[in-house]
């Protein structure tokens, strides 16, 4: 089959594109390059099966031949840099979306958007099921974000109604692993650079506030499940259940690393949700899916790549570590 990935030289894009490489499809990569990096993409170079286009999604997509799916990812992703382009992310979510359910439209092709948790906003049902409408603040600072892709979710509801585009809506919880970017700045890339650099590992608020962590390959998976399997268009929960403090991952990155850092606490941004932590009920029972990878697990794995990656930036590391 070939499919089209939005948002391929971003972190889960990539990992994405890998697999269904590995699956024996054929990919076509698309990336504005506003938050992602063609490094992640560079192993692919020359690939037989791998096309790479430069172009915003925003922007009407012409592809030439047959598309079978659209795997919708394009966006910023980490607060700090949505923050930092509010006005992009809100048109990923509500222009690019509704460019690239046109392009499903055209090709008659099977459409997957990776929503978010953040549908949920600070949510007052925990954990959190799919049938939860959110708490969401529709003025603030994350609500770029949040409504992008509410209104996301809305318009793949209205092209599946109006049109009879085959839809796919996984809301995707905070995931982790290798490629993150060394900036990228959410919290399992900071705590772990910081520990290896031996700097303070910066803890917003009181570190009591939860998130549920998942690894890459396990997102992936539970990605191309919900692409395969017929009678379900969603929105899915797709992360880990396993929920824990802010706090604890620290002392759990610090002691993984055999860090020496402290931990300092810093004022907690706003609209910051309390706690997360995904219901997936639906996930295990329509696609036999949940993760396998453990948090420790995980973390080791992304110590590494980042150790590596580091050392590749010749950027130091105390000699401990
Ligand atoms: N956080 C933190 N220190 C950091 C980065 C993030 O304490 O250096 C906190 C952040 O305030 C939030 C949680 O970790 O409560 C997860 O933040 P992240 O940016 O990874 O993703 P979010 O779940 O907020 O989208």
């Amino acid at each position: 089959m070939r499919f089209v990935v939005t948002g391929a030289a971003g972190f889960i894009g990539s990992h994405l594109c890998d697999r269904l490489l590995e699956d024996g499809h054929a990919v076509v990569g698309v990336d504005n390059l506003l938050t992602g990096s063609m490094a992640n993409l560079e192993h692919l170079e020359g690939h037989a099966g791998f096309h790479f286009i430069l172009q915003d999604v925003c922007e009407p997509l012409e592809i030439e031949g047959p598309v079978d799916g659209v795997l919708h990812l394009a966006s910023p992703a980490s607060p700090k840099d949505y923050l930092q382009h509010p006005i992009e992310t809100l048109d990923a979510g509500s222009r690019g979306t509704r460019q690239m359910l046109e392009l499903a439209r055209r090709h008659r092709a099977r459409f997957l958007l990776t929503s978010t948790s953040e549908c949920y906003g600070d949510p007052l049902v925990h954990p959190q099921p799919e049938t939860y409408w959110g708490n969401v603040n529709p003025i603030g600072i994350r609500s770029c974000y949040d409504e992008g892709k509410r209104v996301a979710e809305t318009l793949m509801m209205d092209y599946h109604r109006q049109n009879g585009v085959d839809i796919r809506i996984v809301r995707i919880f905070n995931t982790y692993g290798p490629r993150m970017a060394i900036n990228d700045g959410r919290v399992i890339s900071n705590f772990i650079v910081q520990a290896l650099r031996g700097e303070d590992l910066t803890v917003f608020g009181d570190g009591k506030q939860t998130r549920s962590f998942c690894y890459v390959s396990d997102m992936v998976e539970g990605m191309v499940r919900m692409m395969e399997a017929d009678g379900i268009s969603g929105p899915l929960n797709l992360g880990n259940p396993v929920e824990s403090t802010i706090l604890e991952l620290a002392n759990q990155i610090l002691s993984k690393t055999k860090s020496g850092s402290k931990i300092v606490f810093k004022s907690l941004p706003e609209d910051d949700p309390e706690r997360r932590c995904p219901d997936i009920t639906l996930a295990k029972r329509f696609l036999n899916w949940e993760p396998k990878v453990s948090l420790k697990e995980g973390l080791e794995r992304t110590i590494e790549y980042f150790k590596e990656k580091l050392k590749e930036r010749g950027i130091e590391t105390p000699s401990h570590l």
